[in-house]
């Protein structure tokens, strides 16, 4: 129903979602036009502008080489940032579920594909002192982290809506938990891939109390990071985050003063229920 929305709104330009991932190509053309601009850098000047610790830190940082160029080695964090706001009705094929709000890259995952707890938590500490107001994380992995877990909550007292993905085992997350999706803070909301049928994804994640919500992850189209037009299908729960992200950044565009909690009963209450009820165990619905 996302044409629906877009009557109402496509996303107000000072709501900002910030990408926690491999990086984001923001020169890509279906993403240079929606990424958020830090306003205290002067760019390629090689000066802390705004002194943050981060030289022209523009559109986000690297936390894993402490500078401000987010550019993705990998492909990921660009195709998550494509389904959350790629640009619309221009020359690239691609749209975004909240095309009228911006990015902010934010990368900690290398090339490789792992990163670093103390580098997210560097990532959260930014988007923080930035004012974003939700964060996407599609990743996920490691055991429980107290560190990590005192940002996520920073981010909560900040009133940053922390989108997860539920991971891609096909496993139970009430009986083998996964971070950070499974984090007990207000302000998590855990996403499940489901298929164009409304079936749960058989490599995705769930659980009745430990998973939030259903989104499309299976057979995605959205940015890679390989050249500025470039493209490419991908599956996981990594790609049904960002719709939730993008949802909810429209919701936080069109009731900028609703806070956390009444974004994510929003959420919850208008989610679509599945076409089937085959969910391993879980309630929850299809964010709609
Ligand atoms: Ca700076």
């Amino acid at each position: 129903n996302a044409v629906s929305a877009w009557g109402v709104t496509t996303g107000d330009p000072n709501v900002i979602v910030g990408v926690i991932d491999t990086g984001v190509r923001y020169s890509h053309q279906d993403l240079i036009g929606n990424m958020w601009v830090n306003a205290g850098e002067i760019p390629g000047n090689s000066v802390d502008d705004d002194g943050n610790g981060y030289v022209d830190d523009v559109y986000g940082i690297n936390a894993i080489t402490g500078s401000g160029d987010p550019m993705d080695d990998h492909d990921h964090g660009t195709h998550v940032a494509g389904t959350i706001a790629a640009t619309a009705n221009d020359a690239g094929q691609h749209v975004g579920v909240a095309y009228g709000t911006k990015i902010m890259a934010l990368k900690f995952i290398a090339a490789s594909g792992t990163g670093a707890t103390s580098d997210a938590i560097a990532c959260i500490d930014y988007a923080i002192e930035q004012g974003v107001d939700i964060l996407n994380n599609s990743w996920g992995g490691g055991g429980f982290s107290q560190a990590l877990l005192d940002a996520i909550n920073a981010a909560n007292d900040a009133g940053i809506l922390f989108v997860a993905a539920a991971g891609n085992s096909a496993l139970d997350n009430d009986v083998s938990p996964h971070y950070p999706s499974n984090y007990e803070v207000a302000n998590i909301v855990a996403v499940a891939a489901i298929d164009r049928n409304g079936l749960l994804a058989g490599f995705s994640n769930y659980g009745t109390n430990s998973v939030d919500l259903g989104a499309p992850g299976v057979a995605i189209l959205s940015c890679t990071a390989s050249s500025d037009s470039s493209y490419a299908s991908f599956e996981g729960t990594s790609m049904a985050s960002p719709h939730v992200a993008g949802v909810a950044a429209l919701l936080a565009s069109q009731y900028p003063s609703a806070g956390v909690t009444a974004l994510k009963h929003c959420l919850f209450l208008t989610s679509s229920l599945p076409l089937s009820f085959a969910w391993r165990g879980g309630t929850c619905g299809m964010v709609d």
